[in-house]
C-alpha cells in the first residue's frame, strides 16, 4: 500500500504543526507556501543593516501555552527557547511614548489584575470577567478593548 500523501497550503504555524502531526503519524507531506520562506505572520528574518536577526514583532509566549511549547519540544528547539525566570513584559506606546510594564508574576491567583502597578494601564478587573464569559458556550463575544486602547483610554482620564 503506498503512503498517502497531505498537501498543507501555507507554511505558518498551523501549517508548520499539522505538517508535523502528518509526518509523526507516518503521512508524506507537502507543503505549499506563496511566501519566498516560512512563518508567516510569525517568522524571523536578517536584517543586512543591523546584521542580525530580526522577529517580525512581538510574540509573547507563556508557559500556559502548552500548544505551542509542545510545538518547540517537537521540533528539538527547546535550547533555542530563552526567557525570563518571572513573566515581565514591558511595553511601548509609540504613538504617546508612554511605557509601562505588566508583571503576572508567580502568584496562582491571578490577583496581579487588581494591582495598577503591575497590569495594563486604564484596565480594570471586569474586562478580565469579560474574558472568561468569552470562553463559556452560549455566551455572545464581548467586545474587549484592546490593551493599546485600554492605555490610551488610561492616559486620555489620566487614571494613571
Ligand atoms: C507582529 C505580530 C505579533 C503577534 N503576536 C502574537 C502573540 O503575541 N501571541 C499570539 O498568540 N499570536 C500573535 N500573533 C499572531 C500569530 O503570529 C498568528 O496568529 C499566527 O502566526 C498565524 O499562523 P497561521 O499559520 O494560522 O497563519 P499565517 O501565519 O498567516 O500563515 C499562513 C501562510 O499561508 C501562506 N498562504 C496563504 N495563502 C496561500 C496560498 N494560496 N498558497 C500558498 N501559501 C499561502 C501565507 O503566505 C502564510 O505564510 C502576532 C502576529 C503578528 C503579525
Amino acid at each position: 500500500m503506498t503512503t498517502p500523501t497531505v498537501h498543507i497550503v501555507g507554511a505558518g504555524l498551523a501549517g508548520l504543526a499539522a505538517g508535523l502531526t502528518a509526518a509523526e503519524a507516518g503521512l508524506k507531506v507537502r507543503l505549499h507556501e506563496a511566501a519566498p520562506r516560512a512563518g508567516g505572520r510569525c517568522r524571523t528574518y536578517w536584517d543586512a543593516q543591523l546584521d542580525a536577526r530580526i522577529d517580525n514583532g512581538n510574540h509573547l509566549m507563556m508557559s500556559g501555552n502548552t500548544a505551542v511549547l509542545d510545538l518547540v519540544k517537537r521540533t528539538g528547539a527547546q535550547d533555542q527557547l530563552v526567557g525570563p525566570e518571572i513573566a515581565v513584559y514591558p511595553f511601548i506606546d509609540l504613538e504617546t511614548g508612554r511605557r509601562w510594564t505588566v508583571k503576572p508574576g508567580l502568584d496562582r491567583l491571578p490577583l496581579w489584575v487588581l494591582d495598577p502597578a503591575r497590569s495594563v494601564p486604564g484596565s480594570y478587573p471586569p474586562i478580565f470577567w469579560k474574558a472568561c464569559a468569552c470562553r463559556s458556550p452560549g455566551r455572545t463575544r464581548p467586545s474587549l478593548t484592546s490593551s493599546a486602547d485600554a492605555a490610551r483610554s488610561g492616559a486620555d482620564s489620566g487614571s494613571r
